[in-house]
């Protein structure tokens, strides 16, 4: 039922309570449920943190699957149910809400019945009302008690205010290496003595100005600077230099390395978490690729900086909003020896009436380093499995590959989640290959093996994805029971001309056939390539001497044609 559609006594009755709690509650927010019409009156200011359109909901079940954090969902609605049926008993529950459309926030929520007819518990009547109140605990302390500088939500809020002032910034996320070393060696306090002098270093740095100094999670900082991108990383280096054998804690002098990711702000069409999300990830590429020399985001953009924050801005919206407007293509994966169709592999696409069609590379790198990736790699799986079943169904060889990244191993629940999809979608487990990238070398390889072989006892297959790029070590294939190396395209771009490609790929099918792998090579484009390739001891070809990654139906044709 629509609120417009009460009595003037239920609209009545519905605000009366509702004020009534509103004085006395001592929430953030307060809610109440009109039991028999299913509708909820909220704060305004609660509709104002969710984004909701109206303080009166009509639909509480899309509301819930709306705002509440999957995760949370079934104890939500259990807790509703249990409060429903009278029992208050343990009538409070931490419940993460979508906040701004944009990240999770958690609240705690303590909700009541009321009836006219008593206790519906002791006589079975329905509850006519259920009132509550929430909790924010995003609202946090905006300092850090260590440093004593302005922690992670203080930058966030800070931010948001230069967004609505259009204030143009340069912000720079800067990180200790090896900081564990320090709480390892010298205990909690000292790695806290250690977090205090860098806190104090850099507020010298930045003019002895502590307002613009944050102190972020683990080793990190934050800094917000007037300056130009450039200036800050000129001055990123001397720092690097000035403290790189000077850093002095009791009576210890530190030998510090740091990282910096630096980022511009000159659109103010973004949000917060995309900022973040793009400090992150200039950040790790600091940490990780240049020995942490600074990294100015811009610098993989190019002129299009502007246009990829805007995007990324976009996309990651699109994430908390059921992955709206992403998609999957299937690209064929070809038996070298017969060149029959054996598999595909899934690659994301994601699109939208402004945008059009954006390819993963203008965004996967970003959203990897976010907290958000995981959320979008289940909808991956869940979305590839369920696309090609009907395919599994009546060629039980067939094998999809789907890419996953390191951030989603992080995520702590990746094989209880994969096992979730794989149970729900019915798809089996033999016919899933994950792919992983070298960039896999960042996580503790232990974890990973640990991930695989539980991964591995239910039947699914790992390849490694990009062998011959980037940082691929006999390390990762020696160290991860993988069963398929994939070579790519880059190694065998010049095959046709170049004895060297070629020697590349026998290295490379020599080491497999150590290792009992098999091989897969990318990016085929021509016939001349493919019989080259055919003569050594490859598995696979993929390439779009076959096909380009297309949709499905395409794909399904391409399929049955065979
Ligand atoms: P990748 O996993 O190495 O995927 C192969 C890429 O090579 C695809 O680009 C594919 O379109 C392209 N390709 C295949 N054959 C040929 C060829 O013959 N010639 C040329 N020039 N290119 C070819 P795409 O789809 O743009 O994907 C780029 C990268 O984005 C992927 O590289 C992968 O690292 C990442 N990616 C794509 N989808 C996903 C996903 O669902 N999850 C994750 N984590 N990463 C993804
Ligand atoms: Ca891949
Ligand atoms: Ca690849």
């Amino acid at each position: 039922m629509q609120v417009d559609e009460l009595t003037a006594q239920e609209r009545n009755y519905l605000d009366k309570i509702f004020e009534a709690l509103t004085i006395v509650s001592e929430g953030d927010y307060v809610f109440v449920y009109d039991f028999t019409h299913k509708i909820v009156r909220f704060s305004r200011n609660f509709t104002a943190f969710c984004g909701m359109d109206s303080e009166y909901v009509s639909d509480p079940a899309a509301l819930v699957s709306k705002f509440v954090h999957r995760d949370d969902v079934s104890l939500f609605t259990s807790y509703i149910q249990r409060i429903e049926k009278g029992n208050v008993s343990d009538s409070r529950l931490i419940v993460r809400f979508l906040w701004n459309r944009e990240r999770y926030v958690p609240c705690t929520v303590k909700a009541a019945v009321l009836s006219h007819d008593g206790d519906p518990a002791l006589n079975g009547n329905a509850p006519e009302y259920v009132v509550g109140s929430i909790n924010n605990h995003g609202i946090q302390p905006l300092m850090d008690p260590v440093t004593e500088l302005k922690n992670q939500y203080a930058l966030f809020e800070d931010l948001s205010l230069l967004l609505k002032e259009k204030k143009p910034r340069t912000v720079m996320m800067l990180g200790l290496a090896n900081f564990s070393h320090y709480n390892n060696d010298g205990g909690y306090s000292f790695g806290n003595k250690v977090l205090t002098v860098m806190g104090r270093a850099l507020v010298e740095w930045a003019g002895n100005d502590n307002s613009r100094v944050y102190r972020l999670d683990g080793p990190r900082f934050a800094i917000i600077s007037k300056l130009s991108d450039e200036r800050v990383l000129e001055e990123f280096q001397l720092l690097r230099k000035q403290l790189k054998d000077q850093l002095s804690v009791e009576s210890h002098i530190l030998q510090v390395s740091l990282s910096c990711g630096i980022l511009e702000i000159e659109d103010f069409k973004i949000t917060v978490p995309t900022i973040y999300a793009c400090l992150n990830f200039a950040y790790s590429r600091s940490k990780y690729d240049q020995q942490g020399n600074g990294y100015i985001f811009r610098d993989r953009m190019g002129d299009g900086a502007r246009l990829s924050m805007q995007k990324l801005s976009a996309i990651r919206s699109c994430v908390a909003d059921h992955c709206k407007g992403f998609m999957l293509y299937y690209q064929p994966v070809v038996s070298a020896r017969t060149e029959k169709i054996s598999g595909a592999e899934a690659l994301i696409r994601w699109g939208s009436a402004e945008f059009g069609l954006v390819p993963p590379v203008e965004f996967i790198p970003v959203l990897e380093e976010d907290s958000i990736f995981p959320e979008l790699g289940r909808w991956i799986f869940k979305k590839a499995l369920t696309d090609v079943l009907p395919i599994v169904k009546v060629c039980p060889d067939f094998v999809i590959n789907v890419n996953a990244s390191y951030a989603q191993f992080l995520a702590g629940d990746f094989v209880s989640s994969l096992h979730e999809i794989l149970k729900e979608t019915g798809f089996p487990p033999q016919n899933l290959c994950i792919e992983v990238t070298e960039r896999c070398r960042l996580l503790d390889l232990s974890l990973l093996k640990s991930i695989m072989v539980q991964l591995k006892t239910l039947g699914v297959r790992f390849a490694l994805d990009d062998f011959g790029t980037g940082f691929s070590s006999l390390n990762i294939l020696k160290a991860l029971p993988f069963d398929t190396i994939k070579i790519d395209r880059d190694t065998v771009r010049n095959v046709v001309d170049d004895k060297k490609d070629m020697a590349a790929v026998h290295c490379i099918t020599d080491l497999a056939s150590v290792f009992g792998t098999d091989v897969c090579i990318e990016g085929i484009e021509n016939r001349r390539m493919k019989e080259l390739l055919q003569a050594d001891q490859v598995t696979s070809f993929q390439g779009y001497y076959y096909s380009k990654p297309v949709p499905l139906p395409e794909f399904q044709e391409i399929w049955q044609r065979q």
